[in-house]
């Protein structure tokens, strides 16, 4: 999140206009007003592992079969925040330089070209997003999903939570997607940078996005989900369009996840929103004042970060996402 904005946003949260009118949607893609289902119904959305690959623990049925999320997610954040080399003889304890953000985003392009082994940079004028394209099993054109995290971080710490946390879980979502045997539409996953100086990475792709005249079903940025000091298992929507609120509702009230939707626009989301595209930012209750005490200081490090509630929140972005993936 950023600094500046998030203190006039946090002044501003209750009184502000909503953000900028998202244009209508391709009614053909808009699954907006679907019905909920009823809250006690849990949808089975079982899928079988891929004959090619049994043995390919990353495979699982469903995000609760998917027992090495966990781990993975600490490997990941391990890396990114300095607990251990990011690679052999490299620790980075920072993301905030452009030395650091480069040593950052080679290994989280090396990471995503495991599962989508074209993954390249998308480059714009003061940086560089990380972006793979997961493309659909079945037919063409679909619209796409962009699944994003920002991986720079604040000079002032090594950026765990803020949003170690978020690529963590761009990172098993690639997992998890790619592992899909069916995808309806295809599924951008972008890892933005310089978000932390004014959500440029996340404006750049969206840029990109409208000038290609691509057809997007929906943006969701995860950006700080790291801790959950009462207990009380919540996730924050961050201005969500209604059928997106509707989406995460439905698949946080199975997994006892409260879904709180507040307007707060100083994360990416925001970028896609103002370009017009369906979208909601994801994370701890940063408006909702139960939030890490470590935001943006030194002490934002991998032994503060809360994996149990990541690892959660995780399960209900697979939920949601495959939800949206397959028609
Ligand atoms: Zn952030």
């Amino acid at each position: 999140m950023r600094l500046l904005a998030v203190c006039v946003a946090l002044l501003l949260t209750r009184c502000t206009d909503p953000p900028a009118a998202v244009a209508p949607r391709d009614a053909a893609t808009d699954r907006v007003d679907v019905p909920a289902a009823a809250p006690d119904v849990v949808e089975v959305t079982d899928h079988p592992a891929a004959p090619d690959a049994p043995t390919d623990p990353t495979r699982c049925a469903t995000p609760d079969a998917c027992r090495w999320i966990e781990d993975f997610q600490r490997d990941v954040v391990g890396r990114l925040s300095g607990e251990r080399a990011i690679t052999s003889g490299v620790t980075l304890t920072r993301r905030a330089s452009a030395a650091q953000r480069e040593t950052a985003r080679s290994w989280l392009r090396d990471e995503l070209r495991r599962v989508i082994p074209d993954a390249d940079y998308h480059t714009f004028a003061t940086g560089k997003n990380v972006r793979a394209t997961l493309p659909a099993t079945v037919g063409v054109g679909a619209s796409r999903i962009i699944v994003g995290a920002h991986y720079d971080g604040v000079p002032a710490g090594p950026a765990a939570a803020d949003d170690g946390t978020g690529v963590a879980i761009v990172l098993v979502a690639a997992r998890y997607l790619a592992a899909l045997p069916r995808r309806d539409h295809p599924v951008d996953f972008v890892l933005f940078d310089q978000e932390e100086v004014g959500l440029l990475g996340s404006a750049a792709y969206a840029t990109t996005l409208r000038a290609e005249g691509a057809a997007v079903d929906s943006a969701h940025c995860f950006d700080m989900l790291s801790f959950d000091g009462n207990g009380d298992n919540a996730v924050e929507l961050w201005s969500p369009t209604a059928g997106l609120e509707d989406l995460y509702r439905r698949h946080g009230t199975p997994r006892g996840i409260p879904v709180r939707a507040v307007r707060f626009a100083s994360s990416d989301h925001q970028s896609f929103l103002t370009r017009g595209f369906a979208a909601t930012g994801v994370g701890e209750e940063f408006v909702g004042n139960d939030h890490t005490p470590h935001y943006h200081r030194a002490t934002d490090t991998f032994d503060r970060v809360d994996f149990g509630y990541l690892a959660r929140m995780t399960r209900l972005a697979l939920d949601v996402l495959e939800d949206r993936v397959v028609d």
